[in-house]
């Protein structure tokens, strides 16, 4: 086992801190499945001494100048870009993608905490009407105190930056709680934090599994939870949330379509969409992993699909090839559970379907398509986060909508069109808290809000008004009284 600075420990109060009761979390190179590093594995009482640094640090941060609070957070991505590197290499090898995956998420991370540093000075409440003169009134946004923010393995620095970044800017403390899985990133992204100036107690970062989790979704003195995970789990945080009255946040699952349409630039298309469910091995909550295609052209796209995923170079994050495997053997197992449903339901594989013949370490799964299936079966319902995609056809615009929009998720559509009207009506007509016209995702946009509908869960996120989601506005109604009698 090689060690990390991070050694058995948590940041918790601006200091390097071992578990209350000497927990310690074993982190494992999904590669090779051996053992790589370890960290702390904090408890309620680590998640106790947390949450009591955070509400010291709460009053002093809320009343610092907003410019210089958006300074240190300015610093902290700055500092964060000239440690992509080293970043980078502590993502890709705790979750198991290609360096350059982590590579792109550091990048990702510094930009938005360099975002919400520009906007930490811009948030404002309103003026509002008055009925007759002598009455005033407007609003002033108040940072809530201290946030629980709880998240996934699969993009751990993006989703620090995310739920992080707004919060500190508004002005509130947070106490974070990464996956058991894949924590590293995090600590590495606290520890720059702290280097560029940000007060002791104000981010802290205690690492553990559900356990930590569930003491840090239920403690009395939290002020908002913010959650980025499963469905399953978003649930027992909303009833944690009902229990302490808290206002929550959830990002949750998905079961994103990529809508393709005969006139669509297949050229363009096709290196996406097999992108989008190869990216991290298809374990991303926006993973493109329904392809529902345009009858007409479902042979051409079958063929060629099929060629581009059998083109995916698969290896370890230090090889830096397409694909990695699969953070863990639970999850492995989990997609491969799957796919040993197919011949039963009638699906056929028409490529992958298994583990690579070549790679006898690891948890890898071979990137696969599967036709065929019918939109009751479990594998075009529910998230499979693997690279494994289900192809379904459709013969008309309303047909494709009615596809596109036949799940419980809501997270992202993708249109894949060259008519703008259709584009136009279906980016209305799916339900989703995003969509994408020929491309996958939000490239190229600045601030793009990170939302969801239905069972992908709800939230305000990615832009400026991820900000106003960890405030409270405060009304104040004033009567001017009529001017002294000199
Ligand atoms: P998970 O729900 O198992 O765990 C997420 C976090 O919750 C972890 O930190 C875990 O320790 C903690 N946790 C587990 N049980 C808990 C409990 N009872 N109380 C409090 N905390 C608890 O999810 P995962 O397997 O780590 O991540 C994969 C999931 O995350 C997928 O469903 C994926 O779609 C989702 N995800 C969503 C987004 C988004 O923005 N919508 C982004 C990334 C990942």
């Amino acid at each position: 086992m090689t060690t990390s600075v991070f050694e058995g420990l948590q940041f918790i109060d601006g200091a390097w801190t071992p578990a209350a009761d000497g927990g310690r979390l074993d982190l494992v190179d999904p590669a090779t499945g051996r053992p790589f590093a370890a960290v702390a594995r904090g408890s309620a009482a680590d998640v106790d001494a947390a949450v009591a640094a955070a509400r010291r640090a709460a009053p002093a941060w809320a009343a610092t100048n907003p410019t210089d609070r958006g300074a240190l957070l300015s610093r902290w991505s700055q500092l964060v870009f000239a440690n992509a590197e080293r970043l980078a290499g502590l993502e890709a090898q705790d979750v198991g993608k290609p360096l350059s995956g982590g590579r792109t998420n550091a990048f990702i991370a510094g930009g938005i905490i360099g975002y919400f540093g520009g906007a930490a000075d811009k948030l404002t409440g309103v003026t509002l009407p008055s009925r007759t003169p002598d009455f005033h009134g407007y609003t002033l946004m108040e940072p809530l105190g201290v946030c629980a923010v709880i998240t996934p393995w699969n993009v751990p620095a993006v989703l620090t930056a995310a739920n992080a970044a707004p919060a500190l800017a508004a002005g509130n403390a947070v106490v974070l709680k990464p996956s058991e899985v894949a924590p590293l990133v995090v600590l590495a992204l606290a520890e720059l934090a702290a280097e560029a100036g940000i007060p002791a107690g104000v981010l802290n970062v205690v690492t553990g599994g559900p356990e930590a989790g569930a003491a840090l979704s239920g403690h009395a003195d939290v002020d908002h939870l913010s959650f980025v995970g499963s469905t399953a789990t978003g649930r027992a945080i909303m009833r944690a949330a009902a229990e302490n009255l808290v206002p929550v946040k959830l990002e949750l699952g998905g079961k994103s379509p990529n809508l393709l349409f005969a006139d669509a630039d297949l050229d363009a298309a096709i290196p996406a969409i097999v992108g989008s469910i190869t990216e991290n091995a298809g374990q991303n909550c926006y993973a493109g992993s329904r392809l529902v295609v345009e009858e007409s052209i479902a042979d051409e796209v079958r063929e060629r699909v099929v060629a581009a995923m059998r083109a995916v170079r698969i290896g370890a994050w230090d090889e830096d090839l397409d694909m990695g495997p699969l953070v863990n053997a639970t999850q492995r197992d989990r997609v491969l559970g799957f796919l040993a449903e197919l011949p039963a339901s009638g699906a056929r594989v028409l490529t992958g379907g298994g583990v690579p013949a070549d790679r006898d370490a690891g948890w890898y799964v071979e990137p696969t398509v599967v036709d065929g299936v019918s939109p009751g079966d479990r594998i075009v319902r529910e998230e499979v986060f693997g690279p494994v995609l289900a192809l379904q056809t459709f013969r008309g615009e309303a047909a494709a909508l009615e596809l596109a929009n036949r799940t419980d998720f809501g997270l992202l559509s993708c249109i894949w069109t060259s008519d703008v009207s259709r584009a136009l009506r279906l980016a209305a007509g799916v339900r989703s808290g995003q969509v994408a016209v020929n491309q996958f995702h939000d490239a190229g946009v600045i601030g793009f809000p990170f939302n969801m509908q239905k069972d992908s869960g709800f939230s305000r996120g990615g832009g400026y008004a991820a900000m106003r989601e960890y405030t409270q506005e405060k009304a104040v109604a004033i009567r001017l009284l009529p001017p002294r009698a000199v």
